[in-house]
């Protein structure tokens, strides 16, 4: 079993304060989905796990397996475990999709002999083309084409946690059903279990990502907790609650009464 500790994180970017303290716990098989309004922060936690460049790490820290990954850089967080999928993939012009993966693969030590034949399996599986393979990494892909190509490449690098911002923009129901559901799969199906980060403003996503734990993001912290009920409850009221306690400058932990 592996676990991801993120603790009393602190980042921010051109001198801006944005992650104000946040905390999660993810397990090994578990799936954390992320909440909260425009502009909260979530992206930027996904980019200060992978280690981004352009964004500063002001305190606390994240283990996976007790590894602090904040000192690695972006290759050997991939290396240690950690998959992201960003909400606006990079695009790496002169560098094709086999190439990469050939790379990542060979840096774990892992086989390449089946990965023709695997990530033709998944693109069958998402609707997707094996042709993506050899294009130049996200280059000139439409959204939902980039969301499937990097769905195939975490079933392919079979990672321990993954972290996926907005995987659910830019596809339309059929296809977010089809990669919400492989991931569902590739989590069973990963030993161990894949954990899950699903960082999401819709709850869409999560009607086959069946969310173990929901968290509340809002101005750069967990404000909230619940189980799958509360992204129910997110979709039928909105975040107007969330938004008008950052107008009044309140402590939303305060408010929420967060242990
Ligand atoms: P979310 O993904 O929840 O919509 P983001 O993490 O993208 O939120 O943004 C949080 C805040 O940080 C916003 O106010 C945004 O304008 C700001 N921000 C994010 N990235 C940058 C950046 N590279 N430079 C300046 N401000 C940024
Ligand atoms: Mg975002």
């Amino acid at each position: 079993m592996s676990v991801l500790e993120v603790r009393g994180l602190r980042a921010g970017v051109s001198g801006r304060e944005i992650l104000k303290g946040v905390d999660l716990r993810v397990e090994s098989g578990e799936i954390h989905a992320v909440m909260g309004p425009n502009g909260s922060g979530k992206s930027t936690l996904a980019h200060v796990l992978m280690g981004r460049p352009g964004y500063e790490v002001l305190g606390g820290s994240v283990l996976l397996d007790g590894v602090d990954l904040l000192a690695l850089d972006p290759a050997e967080r991939a290396h240690a475990g950690l998959f992201l999928a960003f909400q606006y993939p990079i695009e790496v012009p002169g560098v094709p999709l086999v190439d990469a993966l050939i790379a990542a693969l060979e840096a774990a030590g892992r086989s390449t002999e089946e990965l023709i034949a695997e990530m033709a399996g998944e693109a069958e599986r998402l609707g997707s083309s094996v042709a993506l393979l050899e294009r130049h990494m996200n280059v000139d892909l439409s959204g939902g084409e980039k969301k499937r190509n990097e769905t195939m490449q975490l079933a392919v690098l079979r990672p321990r946690f993954a972290v996926l911002d907005e995987l659910d923009s830019g596809l339309d129901v059929d296809a977010l059903r089809h990669v919400s559901r492989r991931i569902e799969e590739v989590r069973r199906e990963l030993d161990p279990p894949l954990g899950v980060i699903a960082i999401t403003h819709y709850k869409r996503l999560l009607n086959e990502l069946r969310p173990d734990v929901v968290h509340v993001l809002s101005s750069g912290r967990i404000v909230r907790r619940g189980g799958p009920e509360l992204a129910e409850e997110l979709e039928a009221t909105g975040y107007a609650a969330y938004r008008e306690q950052e107008a009044a400058g309140g402590s939303a932990e305060e408010v929420r009464g967060l242990p």
